[in-house]
Order: structure tokens, then C-alpha cells, then sequence
């Protein structure tokens, strides 16, 4: 028959599809009886799949039930109430719904040409977002800059030092290679993906500076500007410097405003990683952590972190989008177009490293409506309010101490016990399921950390995050 073919057909799409939803409604009604961390060994997920691959069609049946009898065993559970590791990777319901439609249409927005829905909706999300988060005019589509969604704050932050590298060049890197003596600065406490994005940039291990911190963890502006002092007059030249607001470690928050000053004197790009902690702008009694913005040429922040928009997600900014594009256009002949060449809209794959793109905004989109500001606001205020709660409790016991600053929803503690103790103990409870919290190294001391930032965590779940934490410092 000419119509035969492998394909699921609508009718089957509907049935399974109404599986799948209920499947992942189950999953969530029952999250909280799985053990958070995964348990299973290296290769154990493996052995459970076949050598080969399925000569024959298999039914869809057997394909969901494979999601409960191999994959779930080997899920560690970000969306668990109990999850408390790391910075959260948090998801929701509108923002999976809203990935689905992304799915489902389908399609590759490289170009506004190619679906003008898919660069106009997102350039709209990304304005709306600039004035949610009282970041300055100068980052609206309708100014000089604007934003683009990105896979992760790692691309976006290499964006940021690619367009850096070639303001400060004058275009001449993207031609030549980097030749130049370039040096970028950032704090001993940012984000690897700075480390990264000089190595993947040609800039170099040895031409990125890692600046001292005060008591807080914060960029000292004075070792930064002596550092740069020193590198002008070995004659190399300055051109980038990454702050950050709420550094991975420990959540601390970089002085934009003096670092800023200090890059506007000495013509370097300031770029303000704002990965986690950005989202706590939708608020505004937090959002003095981000004093100084205005002065930022690029700006990234992870939707796919703490706002409920499930991975990845991710929004940068810039000052000068011609900087941007400049550095990463090319147009050959088979992407020519006359929308294109009207210079009318944005062609959001010379934004960013790929050419292609998805329907990424429609999850971020769907997110604002369903929750609306007020409810985002509600939301995160809860998240902090539930880790100044935590971090009380850790002051009311003397076995533990807080070991930095908790401006947000980090709170880094440890057991005054040493470095074993807290080790213990961090596996003694990871192992158990009840709860997973991660660690850090400060002033070189093994450090807990428990951020809360889960979307169904409530209070119950701190508090028996907290008693569990007891429990077990008790039998160390
Ligand atoms: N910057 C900071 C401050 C982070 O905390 C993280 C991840 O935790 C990143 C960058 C990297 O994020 P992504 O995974 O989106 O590249």
C-alpha cells in the first residue's frame, strides 16, 4: 500500500501521548519515595540494555515500561523536594508542556525567515525579562543590544569573550588568529566555564588572571586594578573581565559597580556571570546584588536554574549587539534571504556558536504566563526565606558553623568536627536517599552545602533536611 509506513500516525501520537503525561504526573505524585542520589554502579544501566539494537519495531509499551525497569534506577532526582545539591536545575509543569510544544512544532529557527514566530517571541520573552529584572534599557531589543537564549551560561559566557577578543582586536583575531597579548580577569572563585572560554577562545590558561578575594569570597576591585596595572605595562593588553553574582562555591556576590568603573577606565569588556543568583532579581528588595549592571556589556543568566524553566535555558545580554554579531557572522549564499538583507529583523544564528536553533523560548514563555511575575516573585522569595530559616538553625547548634555569608538560598556550613567529619557525614546522608547536598572547599576546609531552590520544596522538606543532618552528626 502506498500509505504504509513505520510512522506513529496522530491517533497512536494521542494514545501514547496521554500515557506519557500520565506517566510523568505519576513520576512527580511520586518523587519523594525515591532515593534522590542514584544508587547504581558504573555499567549497571548498561548491562540492562540489549547489545543490539531492535531489528523489528518495538511497541511503544515496552519502551515506557523501560523508562521505570532501566532508566529510572539510574536517575539522581533534580526535581526532587529533597534535592538540595549543587545550584538546582529546577523544572515545572507550564515549562515542560511548553518544551513539548517546542517539540512538536519543530522547528529550526536559525533564521527569522525560517519561523519568524520562533525569533520574535523569544527577542519579546528576553525584553519582558530585562524589565522583570531591573536590568538596564541598554539590553532591550529596542536600544543598541539585546538578548538571545543560549544553551548554557558556559556558551554564553564564550560569546561574551569571543565579541571581546574582537572589539578589543579590531576584528582582527577572527582573521589572523589571536596574536595580541590579551588578558582577561576574573576572581579565584568564578564559574570553570571562564576557564574554559579562554581556552576554547585561543586566549590561553596563562592569560586569564584569577583575582584575589575579600573575607566574602567577592573580587578585591584593588587586586584587580593593580593586576591590570601590571599587565599594561608588560605591555600586554586587557580586554575582558567576568564578574560574578553568586559564585558557585559559595554564592558570593562580585562589587559590580567598582569592578565595572575600573573596566570603563581601562576600555575592557565587563561581563557579569549571573548564572544562579540573577533569577533573585525578579524581586526587588534583592536585587542590590546586582548594583553596578548598568555598567555591564554582556550578562548571562540561567532561567534553567532556579526558574522553573527546565533545562537548558539560558539568557544573554548584550550592550552592542553589532559587537556580537559582528564577531559571529557569516553569510554564505544558501542562507541569503530578503528578510535578511531588509536588515529588519534579527537572524538570532549570529548571535551564537550554532546555526541552528530550537523553539527554546516557548518554555520560558509558557513559565511567565502561568506564573506571572507575582507568582515567580512568591516562589523565590519562599526558596530564600526557607534557607534564612536553615541558616538559623545551623547558628542554634554548636557542633556546626556557617562558613560564609547566605545572601540568598546557599547556605555553606560545615560541622566543626574537620574535614572527615563532613565528609562522612555528606555521604552518610547522600547514601541514604533521603536528601543529596553537595560540598565545597573554602579557605581550603571541606564545606557543606545545602541550596534550596527546588520547585516543590516546601518548609517540611528543610526541616527534615536539617533533622536528618542532626541525626547523623549524632552517630559521627
Ligand atoms: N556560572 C555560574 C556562576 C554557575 O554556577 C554555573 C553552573 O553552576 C555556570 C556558570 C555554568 O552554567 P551552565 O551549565 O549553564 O554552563
Amino acid at each position: 500500500m502506498a500509505d504504509e509506513s513505520y510512522h506513529m500516525t496522530p491517533q497512536q501520537f494521542r494514545a501514547y501521548g496521554r500515557d506519557v503525561v500520565d506517566w510523568i504526573a505519576n513520576y512527580y505524585e511520586e518523587i519523594e519515595t525515591l532515593p534522590v542520589l542514584s544508587q547504581v554502579k558504573p555499567g549497571q544501566i548498561r548491562s540492562a540494555l540489549p547489545p543490539d539494537p531492535p531489528r523489528h519495531p518495538e511497541s511503544f509499551e515496552a519502551i515506557l515500561s523501560d523508562m521505570n525497569r532501566v532508566v529510572l534506577p539510574g536517575i539522581t532526582h533534580w526535581q526532587s523536594p529533597n534535592f538540595f545539591a549543587y545550584f538546582p536545575a529546577n523544572a515545572s509543569g507550564p515549562a515542560i508542556l511548553g518544551d513539548l510544544m517546542s517539540s512538536a512544532l519543530g522547528v529550526q529557527g536559525m533564521l527569522w525567515a525560517t519561523s519568524p514566530a520562533c525569533t520574535e517571541v523569544e527577542t519579546h520573552v528576553l525584553d519582558w525579562l530585562v524589565a522583570m529584572l531591573g536590568l538596564p534599557e541598554k539590553f532591550l531589543s529596542s536600544s543598541s543590544g539585546g538578548g538571545v537564549l543560549q544553551d548554557t551560561a558556559s556558551s554564553s559566557s564564550l560569546c561574551a569573550m569571543l565579541a571581546a577578543r574582537e572589539r578589543a582586536t579590531n576584528y582582527r583575531s577572527n582573521r589572523r588568529g589571536c596574536q595580541e597579548g590579551l588578558v582577561a580577569y576574573t576572581s579565584t572563585q568564578a564559574h570553570s566555564s571562564i576557564e574554559k572560554a579562554v581556552m576554547v577562545a585561543g586566549i590561553g590558561t596563562d592569560n586569564l588572571r584569577l583575582i584575589e578575594v575579600d573575607s566574602t569570597f567577592a573580587m578585591r576591585p584593588d587586586l584587580l586594578s593593580d593586576q591590570i596595572q601590571r599587565d599594561r605595562d608588560a605591555g600586554l593588553l586587557p580586554f575582558f573581565v567576568s564578574a560574578t553574582v553568586g559564585t558557585t562555591s559559595s554564592n558570593a556576590i562580585d562589587p559590580l559597580a567598582a569592578i565595572g568603573d575600573i573596566c570603563h577606565a581601562n576600555n575592557i569588556w565587563f561581563h557579569v556571570d549571573a548564572a544562579m543568583s540573577g533569577t533573585a532579581a525578579l524581586c526587588p528588595e534583592f536585587r542590590h546584588i546586582q548594583h553596578g549592571v548598568e555598567l555591564a556589556d554582556s550578562y548571562t543568566f540561567n532561567p534553567h536554574k532556579w526558574m522553573f524553566t527546565n533545562f537548558d535555558c539560558n539568557c544573554f545580554y548584550v550592550a552592542n549587539r553589532k559587537a556580537l554579531i559582528d564577531t559571529l557572522s557569516i553569510l554564505p549564499e544558501y542562507l541569503r534571504n530578503q528578510a535578511t538583507e531588509s536588515g529588519e529583523v534579527f537572524d538570532y544564528r549570529d548571535w551564537h556558536i550554532p546555526l541552528g536553533r530550537r523553539f527554546r523560548s516557548l518554555k520560558l514563555w509558557f513559565v511567565i504566563r502561568y506564573y506571572g511575575v507575582e507568582g515567580l516573585q512568591f516562589q523565590v522569595r519562599r526558596h530564600v526565606a526557607m534557607a534564612q530559616q536553615f541558616l538559623e538553625w545551623v547558628k542554634r547548634d554548636k557542633r556546626f558553623e556557617v562558613a560564609a555569608p547566605a545572601p540568598l538560598n546557599l547556605v555553606c556550613f560545615r560541622h566543626r568536627g574537620g574535614d572527615k567529619i563532613n565528609e562522612d557525614l555528606m555521604n552518610r546522608l547522600n547514601r541514604s536517599g533521603d536528601l543529596y547536598l553537595t560540598h565545597t572547599r573554602l579557605n581550603g576546609q571541606f564545606t557543606l552545602r545545602l541550596c534550596v531552590g527546588q520547585t516543590n520544596t516546601t518548609e517540611h522538606h528543610v526541616e527534615r533536611a536539617w533533622s536528618r543532618i542532626q541525626e547523623e552528626a549524632g552517630k559521627l
